[in-house]
């Protein structure tokens, strides 16, 4: 399988050498050449099996001859072995019809676990095969750093920068990333946004010579190898409730939509996926486009939902790419403008065929909290923020015919002030991070300035 950039201008790439590499040289963002296709029967022979299983039969496809069979397996077995739960990605009901497809009983308890874990063995193995190592630097609003940081710990191939907003990360969140002992991994607080950490990874992707010379490798949301992982949650949670032989939608919480857009490509490759809805906080650029205002960014506002508090979302390129009928010219206008004008205005016949598949909400502060409130009394389900958005935005979206999968993508106790702010709860820590507040923390801090970010690096490489 070969990967090509939404950009047209860099080389195609095999499966591993775009999970190295991240970000495509041209700035684009790597897809596969085509999609495999999974017939009724094959998606139909995925019912019963265990997750793990189900994740192999997802993922070889994509990943062809860079991982033999018996490798990939032993792969996917280590990255799950952590979960604290059997099923990896257990479903609950929460009214008749709407379902919580509960993703984070991961290490670092939110659905970033699935993917990053999957990546930590796959990068260990690629580069252990090639002798080399990696200077990995991403930019996080909380939950990517957390997981990045505990799935890559300790690996000698790889260190580790991750960059994220000072004060704008819960302290569990940050805890998660600064109290890690490994000297390979690094906690930087940059003075700034969650948009500011993601330009300054990006503008240290874009200097080549840096890019060279550390030996850059990305594993923010926009590296293919993310998306490929969380395609397995929907197959696995719609098989469950009678797909392919019967249709299923699903909400996601989302800022870099890479989440919801593995959703995307798992209904491309054939599972029935009905609906896929958007569901925004109040930085609702993703619900505004949608909704045909145009992309246009605004200030990030900070928001009790913290992992979505995003303006320029990443992986929506890739949205695009698809809905102009995979015209890289355009895709380079639109980011160019973006670049100079702060946003762009989508065609109508890419806005009818974004439409074809998803579908948009969005939620404030205050529904938020009610809604934290509202499910706990109605469900006795303690939501974390991010998914309460979800909850509220499937509950005006779904019908009875077609069952909803709304994906929780975080623990409660990973935002415990706005849990309990909300639903006079304290959610408790699971019992392996009961410590966690009294571990030392080591962090470093810096402007946004790509200079001091650069030679804090080669300083610690
Ligand atoms: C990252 C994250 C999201 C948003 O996911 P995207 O893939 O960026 O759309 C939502 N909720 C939580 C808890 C997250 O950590």
């Amino acid at each position: 399988m070969k990967y090509i950039s939404t950009r047209g201008a860099a080389p195609a790439l095999s499966f591993e050498e775009a999970m190295l590499t991240g970000l495509a040289l041209d700035g684009g963002l790597y897809v596969p050449a085509h999609i495999p296709k999974l017939t009724k029967d094959e998606i139909l022979s995925l019912q019963g099996l265990r997750y793990q299983d189900i994740a192999f039969r997802i993922i070889k496809p994509f990943v062809d001859d860079a991982f033999d069979d018996d490798s990939l397996i032993d792969i996917i077995e280590k990255a799950y072995a952590d979960f604290s739960h059997v099923s990896c990605a257990p479903l609950v009901e929460l009214e008749a019809n709407h379902f919580l497809l509960e993703l984070f009983h991961g290490p670092t308890l939110a659905f970033k676990d699935f993917a990053m874990q999957l990546i930590g063995q796959l990068f260990q193995v690629a580069l252990n095969r090639r002798k080399q190592k990696v200077t990995i630097i991403g930019a996080t609003s909380g939950d990517t750093g957390s997981a990045a940081i505990e799935a890559f710990r300790g690996l000698d191939a790889v260190n580790v920068f991750i960059l994220f907003p000072d004060g704008r990360v819960s302290d569990v969140q940050r805890r998660q990333m600064t109290t890690a002992k490994e000297s390979n991994v690094h906690a930087i607080a940059v003075d700034g946004t969650f948009d500011d950490c993601q330009s300054r990874v990006k503008d240290m992707f874009n200097d080549h010579e840096f890019r060279n010379e550390v030996q850059l490798a990305g594993i923010n949301s926009i590296n293919w190898a993310r998306v490929l992982a969380q395609i397995v949650y929907y197959f696995s949670s719609a098989v469950s409730l009678g797909a392919p032989l019967r249709k299923v939608s699903f909400t996601v919480p989302t800022g870099n939509f890479g989440d919801i857009f593995a959703g995307y490509i798992a209904k491309e490759m054939g599972l029935p996926i009905e609906r896929l809805v958007v569901a925004t906080n109040q930085n609702d650029i993703l619900h505004r486009c949608l909704s045909g205002k145009g992309y246009h960014t605004t200030q990030v506002a900070a928001s009790i939902s913290p992992s979505m508090d995003i303006q320029i979302s990443s992986n929506f390129e890739r949205a695009l790419f698809y809905a102009y009928g995979l015209d890289t010219t355009e895709i380079v206008k639109l980011m160019e403008q973006l670049k100079q004008n702060d946003g762009f205005e989508i065609t109508n016949d890419a806005l009818i065929a974004l439409s074809e598949h998803y579908s948009s909400g969005m939620a404030t502060e205050v529904e938020t909290f009610d809604t934290i409130k509202t499910i706990l009394t109605r469900s006795a389900q303690l939501l974390c923020p991010h998914t309460a958005i979800g909850v509220k935005v499937a509950d005006e979206l779904r019908n009875n015919k077609v069952p909803m999968v709304t994906l929780a993508t975080a623990h409660p106790a990973k935002f415990p002030a706005a849990v309990k702010n909300a639903s006079e709860v304290n959610p408790e820590l699971p019992n392996i991070m009961s410590d966690l507040f009294d571990r030392p923390e080591r962090i470093l801090k810096v402007d946004n300035d790509v200079v001091q970010l650069k030679n804090l690096i080669r300083d610690r490489i």
